[in-house]
Parts: structure tokens; C-alpha cells; sequence
């Protein structure tokens, strides 16, 4: 008796968790690819020689005791050059500049594996590494015009472009550039792609803004999940 009223109450359970599911998920919702993943991704970081699990939670502004749980590491020590570690829920900040909402840039590549961060190699990095496989698009991180287009020593093949309030985007090593001096460019175009050109070692995108000469951290503006297209 006590089993027939188990296996009913199972039954129950089931129809009930069938028909809350049903009514929640529609199959023929399309899905669409140009919606951006939650905000909830994390980035991932490549370590690098001389980094300390503090300097990079520091970089990152997370405390160390989630970068710590959240990649497994309970003894710091356990760091070493290459391996790649989850920075959890990087908070950023918008609009500092004048940076309206209109105007908000959005990440300019489809990969979130930064290999070298704002303020590396003795501050002498001005601007943000982000590895991808040679080919892969970059796309304009605002509305803008095509500033410069061509090589320029160290750079490689770069496009710079100009946005309003004297804000300026740079994106270097690239494998092809595909966009000409001059050209109006929409927030999201493919304006190049990744290569290894100039002085690069590894394929990647060297990323910098800019605003009025003045080199900004990227990741102070932009937020990673701000990028077109899906992962
Ligand atoms: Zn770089």
C-alpha cells in the first residue's frame, strides 16, 4: 500500500514538473544569434611570468579569496605561466567620459581570453591583449570613422578610429585590415582580423582607447559581455 501511494505521488510529482516545464519552455521560440551572452561570463585570464595571485586579483579587482575559489587554488603557489584562470563577475564602470549609453562601445572581438592586461611589462602596455585564432573578425567597438588605416612600426597592420569626444579606438597585429582612410564604420562592422603583425608574439588583438591622447583602460569602459555575436 505504502508503495502504491509512493509510485502515485511519484506520478504526480512528474505530470506536475512536465507541465511546469511545458509551459515554460517554447521550442519554436527562435533563437536569436545576435543576443549577447549574460552577464554573468566570466572572463578568463592567461597567466603570465611575474604575475602573483594578488597582482592579478588586484588587476582585476576581485578579491582574492574568489579568484582563489573560484579556480580551485588553495595554495597560491600553485600559480604558473600559461595557466588560465576564470576572473569572476568583473565589475566595470561606464560613463566617466561622457561616454553616453548611445555611445557605450561594445567588446570588439568574440573571445574573452585576455593575455596581457592594461599596465603590463612595467606600464609600458597601453592598451588590452585579447588571444584569438588568426582570422578571427574584430569588430569596431562604436560608430565611428576610419581614422588611419596601415601599417605602423610595432603596431603591424592597425586601424584607428575616431568616435565623438575625441575618443579613439586601436586595434593592432592585424592579419587583414578591411576597412579604407576615411570610411564611416557602424558599431559592430568587421573591421579586421587577427594576426600576428608587428610586434606581436601569438596571434591576438593588441585593443586601445583613447581619449584625447590620453590611453584608457579598456576594461574600465567596456564590459565583456557588451560584444556582438555569440561565443
Ligand atoms: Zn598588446
Amino acid at each position: 500500500m505504502s508503495f502504491r501511494i509512493t509510485s502515485f505521488r511519484s506520478i504526480l510529482l512528474t505530470l506536475f514538473l512536465f507541465l511546469v516545464t511545458g509551459c515554460s519552455v517554447n521550442p519554436k521560440q527562435p533563437v536569436s544569434l545576435g543576443s549577447p551572452p549574460s552577464e554573468s561570463k566570466n572572463f578568463s585570464y592567461i597567466v603570465q611570468k611575474g604575475d602573483t595571485l594578488f597582482s592579478i586579483a588586484q588587476k582585476f579587482s576581485v578579491k582574492l579569496a574568489i579568484l582563489q575559489y573560484e579556480n580551485n587554488l588553495s595554495d597560491p603557489n600553485q600559480l604558473a605561466i600559461g595557466m588560465r584562470l576564470i576572473i569572476p563577475n568583473l565589475t566595470t564602470s561606464i560613463s566617466p567620459h561622457r561616454m553616453s549609453t548611445s555611445e557605450s562601445f561594445i567588446w570588439p572581438i568574440a573571445t574573452l581570453d585576455i593575455s596581457s592586461t592594461f599596465g603590463a611589462r612595467n606600464n609600458r602596455h597601453k592598451g588590452i591583449d585579447l588571444r584569438a585564432p588568426r582570422g578571427t573578425e574584430i569588430y569596431a567597438a562604436a560608430d565611428g570613422r576610419v581614422h588611419f588605416v596601415g601599417k605602423q612600426k610595432g603596431y603591424g597592420k592597425v586601424v584607428i578610429l575616431e568616435h565623438p569626444h575625441q575618443l579613439r579606438t586601436l586595434y593592432a597585429h592585424n592579419d587583414r585590415n578591411l576597412v579604407h582612410s576615411g570610411q564611416k564604420v557602424k558599431r559592430g562592422a568587421a573591421i579586421g582580423t587577427v594576426g600576428d603583425s608587428g610586434n606581436a608574439t601569438g596571434y591576438h588583438l593588441h585593443f586601445e582607447l583613447i581619449q584625447a591622447g590620453k590611453r584608457l583602460n579598456p576594461l574600465h569602459y567596456i564590459k565583456p559581455h557588451q560584444f556582438v555575436g555569440a561565443l
